[in-house]
């Protein structure tokens, strides 16, 4: 049978990893296996782990990749500060990991499973999450060993690590044994004597061979995944799918940081950070424990008439990132709901105030909104929704301009005088009929990553002031950090009434939305008459566990800097397409979104055929990626290590040439776009 690849860690140092790594190397010959060594990361002096296996053994061992190696015996973390060297990160390591393609590997950890590997609080935990080597947990056999390895199991149960089994190593102690078999009944326990090779070569191998065949025989029990993909055929409807002609679903499995993994094995960066959620990587272990620690303090538990500490906080956090814009906080658990209650709230406060007249909405091209009817009324009806236009209420449409050539705005930033004088005379027709102006400030998401003129946007903002129209900011995908700021109106300089914020919110963790508003409008709904309540509330609005994991969210952005590396990102994007532009057109970025077009694929809207074509394609090159018709866009997760960007386009690169190569869409390609001129919206 195959041999497994393993991960060999402990319950702490000193309890004999190395032992039984050298044991299984030693055995691995007997069964017919080369099994190769790696110790990653080796603190205490430059390979002595591998010396003193060879040493054990009396012959040299195979190891193929090189290691982290630090002179000082700490956790890696202080031992690379010591060292004044760099110190592992897990993608680093699974840099080394992907190069090898041998056979079977046993790869030995430094210390236990929740060391630190680096001043990022990155552990091997993370490791094994992103490697999916099955572990092998060494403990001691003595006094102790019951607590250490049951926590160090529950550790590993709750990350969904694979374990093949326990050793206990050292002199026999059967109570023990018996103790941790019955306390841990899934696991699967053995253990290995004291023994050394000198001083009896027959009972040294007797018991190698014992433990390899206690591995082979963990091995062989793992159970095998049932064909829940073929399952998904005949039970799930997913979201904007056809499901006559699109592809098969990629089986996902694990998620960590910047990546997803599937079913067959296979590593792909998150592109689209999971419909632009997923703000702090996933698997993040500080949100893990808050939603863990508030599930096991209050979960779920009604708003209306009650409240919570994280609601409150959370709430507070939330008008303290907005830097005194906004003073009030209403919680749903997603976007369109957050936007509905934003109309809601702008509607019935004209009403509460007895101005019955503004019963429009402005809104804009392009814009999208979300699927709720509420939403798909301010929207661009000649997108996704067309097939809804009679059940919509009815408002007044105005065109945005856009920094670049787009279908809402062909012109691009040459619009910019006549948008803004169509935009005067708007305000001057309906100026006093508006219940509310409605927009995706600065980007336009779904209908095609379309980046506004600045100018525009802000003059916008002025009339709705002039004309005392609240200026309702759907921040859904611009907020929380996605272009360069808690929300995009504190960098665009415009000042809103009303701002709908969800998808990072939890970091992407949970659902959870907030529709923020300034105290004026809140004050339109507080009277005598209980019917001027607003007359709005989900059954699961103000959830604690999605509260305390937004909160957890807000921690690891200052922790973290992410609004920083934010910056960073972009000004990374903003060179790479600048780099790219022989081959791709249109380029756009703004925060950590780049989008654009691959050259002489043509218009088109969502339906174009290159939607189904480019995230096949970019499977195969390690990527999951979605597009907006031909519109090609990466929105990464905002915590992404500069390496790991490189990582990304440099995949998304390959793929790119791979359509150049082979011919791309329409086929009225035209290449090289000779003296393509680049335009970014700042
Ligand atoms: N507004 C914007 C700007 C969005 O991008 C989206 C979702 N893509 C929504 C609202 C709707 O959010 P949800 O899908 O959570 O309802």
């Amino acid at each position: 049978m195959r041999f497994p690849n393993v991960f060999v860690t402990a319950t702490g140092t000193d309890v004999g990893k190395t032992i039984i790594s050298a044991a299984l190397l030693d055995a691995a010959p007997r069964h017919g296996h080369k099994l190769v060594y790696w110790k990653p990361v080796q603190t205490g002096g430059v390979d002595i782990d591998r010396h003193s296996i060879e040493a054990m053994l009396g012959r040299p061992l195979q190891c193929p990749l090189p290691t982290f190696s630090y002179q000082k015996p700490l956790s890696p973390d202080q031992a690379a500060l010591a060292d004044k060297s760099d110190p592992p990160y897990v993608v680093t390591l699974m840099e080394r990991l992907r190069q090898y393609s041998g056979g079977p590997i046993l790869v030995e950890g430094a210390g236990g499973i929740a060391v630190p590997l680096n001043q990022s609080n990155e552990t091997w935990l993370e490791f094994m999450l992103a490697s999916r080597l099955p572990v092998l947990l060494v403990a001691s056999s003595g006094l102790g060993t019951i607590n250490h390895t049951i926590l160090s199991l529950q550790a590993l149960d709750a990350a969904d690590i694979e374990v093949l089994g326990v050793i206990l190593n050292g002199p026999h102690d059967e109570a023990n044994l018996q103790s941790l078999k019955r306390m841990m009944p899934h696991h699967r326990f053995s253990s290995f004597p004291e023994i050394a090779f000198e001083a009896s070569p027959s009972k040294w191998n007797e018991a190698t061979d014992k433990l390899w065949q206690f591995l082979e025989q963990s091995h062989a029990s793992q159970p095998l995944s049932a064909d829940w993909i073929e399952a998904d055929k005949q039970a799930v409807w997913h979201p904007y799918t056809q499901h006559k002609t699109a592809p098969d679903p990629v089986p996902l499995v694990r998620g960590k940081g910047i990546y997803l993994y599937s079913e067959q094995g296979e590593e792909l960066i998150d592109a689209s950070s999971s419909w632009w959620t997923c703000s702090v990587g996933h698997g993040h272990p500080q949100i893990g424990a808050a939603i863990r620690r508030q599930q096991s303090r209050l979960d779920h538990s009604i708003f209306a008439g009650a409240t919570h500490r994280v609601g409150v906080e959370l709430a507070e956090a939330l008008i303290g990132k907005s830097q005194g814009h906004m003073q009030r906080v209403f919680y749903t658990d997603n976007g369109s709901c957050a936007v509905e209650v934003a109309l809601k709230m702008a509607a019935q406060s004209w009403k509460n105030r007895e101005q019955s007249q503004r019963q429009l909405f402005l809104h804009f091209k392009g814009a999208y909104h979300g699927d709720t009817f509420g939403a798909m009324s301010v929207a661009d009806r000649e997108g996704l929704h067309k097939g809804f236009t009679p059940y919509l209420f009815r408002g007044v449409l105005g065109s945005p301009v856009t920094a670049h050539a787009s279908s809402i705005c062909p012109e691009g930033s040459q619009a910019l005088d006549s948008g803004l004088k169509d935009l005067e005379a708007l305000f001057a027709t309906h100026g006093q009929e508006l219940a509310g102006a409605v927009i995706e400030p600065w980007l336009q998401g779904a209908s095609g990553m379309n980046v506004q003129e600045l100018l525009w946007l802000q003059y916008l903002s002025r009339l709705c002031k002039t004309y005392k129209v609240p200026l309702i900011l759907d921040e859904v995908f611009t907020g929380m950090g996605r272009t360069g700021d808690y929300f995009a109106f504190l960098r665009a300089g415009i000042e809103p009434d009303i701002v709908c914020i969800a998808k990072g919110l939890t970091g992407g963790n949970l659902p959870l939305a907030a529709t923020l508003c300034r105290e004026d409008i809140f004050e339109a709904f507080v009277d005598d008459d209980r019917s001027k309540a607003l007359m709005h509330g989900h059954t699961f609005s103000g959830n604690p566990i999605a509260c305390a994991a937004a909160l957890a969210t807000l921690q690891i952005f200052e922790k973290q800097a992410l609004i920083a590396n934010v910056l960073q990102v972009e000004e990374r994007l903003k060179q790479w397409t600048e780099a790219q532009h022989l081959h791709i057109q249109n380029p756009r970025v703004l925060g950590a979104v780049a989008a654009w077009e691959l050259a002489g694929t043509g218009g088109g809207d969502y339906f174009h055929s290159l939607a189904y074509d480019i995230p096949q394609r970019a499977r195969r090159h390690g990527l999951l990626m979605r597009t907006l018709g031909n519109t090609m866009y990466f929105v990464p997760p905002l915590s992404i290590l500069p390496q790991e960007l490189d990582d990304a386009l440099g995949r998304i690169e390959a793929c790119i040439d791979e359509f150049l190569n082979e011919g791309v869409g329409t086929g009225e390609r035209q290449l090289p776009l000779e003296g393509a001129e680049l335009h970014f919206p700042h």
